[in-house]
């Protein structure tokens, strides 16, 4: 308890607003940028929250670089496309999904944000960013997937035991999905099953 009476919580679950989306996720990405060591500057960086997404949980957004190759670092301040005074990368756009959010849990959220980070740092140290051998092997030292599952895929189907139909589908790790046995469906009075699908990877 700080001595304001309150206390900092981890509040994913309370987010209600894109403004809120974005800011957690912010916040959250200045801890990763120190915890896991990014070389990324937070500044170059503008926020949006999609609702139009269909399938990508998340994306970065940025210039169109010639010439630019990841693995050969760039030099921003002679760089003719987009040379500033100051050297710093032109910016680049963090599109984050409305519904990708909905369908998250905390820690595939949090996943998602690193795996959108190592894109941000390939593209400001090389102009450019692919998912290729760097990507891969930068993505699995910030404990972040190659690709992101795709959010329109559920998690969990259940089904019911009396005659297979789909009942239901959750995004999300819940009562119904830990204690499908418990619960009836409404057109055989049957126990359900559970299936958990593996991620779809996009
Ligand atoms: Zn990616
Ligand atoms: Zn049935």
């Amino acid at each position: 308890m700080s001595r304001d009476g309150y206390e900092l919580v981890d509040a994913y679950g309370a987010i209600e607003t894109h403004e809120s989306l974005t800011q957690w996720s912010q916040e959250y990405c200045s801890r990763a940028i120190e915890t896991y060591e990014f070389d990324v500057s937070l500044g170059s960086l503008d926020w949006e929250v999609s609702t139009r997404a269909k399938r990508r949980a998340a994306a970065v957004k940025t210039p169109q670089i010639d010439d630019a190759t990841v693995g050969e670092p760039i030099d921003w301040a002679s760089h003719s496309q987009t040379a500033l005074s100051s050297g710093d990368p032109p910016s680049c756009t963090v599109s984050l999904s409305w519904r990708a959010f909905e369908s998250f849990d905390r820690s595939e959220w949090t996943a998602t944000l690193r795996h959108e980070l190592v894109h941000v740092e390939q593209f400001q140290a090389y102009g450019t960013t692919d998912h290729g051998p760097a990507f891969k092997r930068r993505a699995e030292a910030v404990d972040a997937p190659v690709r992101v599952r795709r959010f329109s895929t559920p998690k969990y189907v259940l089904s019911c035991d009396g005659c297979g139909e789909t009942v239901a589908h959750r995004y999300r790790d819940c009562k119904l999905v830990r204690q499908a046995d418990s619960y009836r469906s409404s057109c055989c009075k049957s126990p359900l099953t559970c299936n958990k699908f593996a991620s779809v990877d996009s």
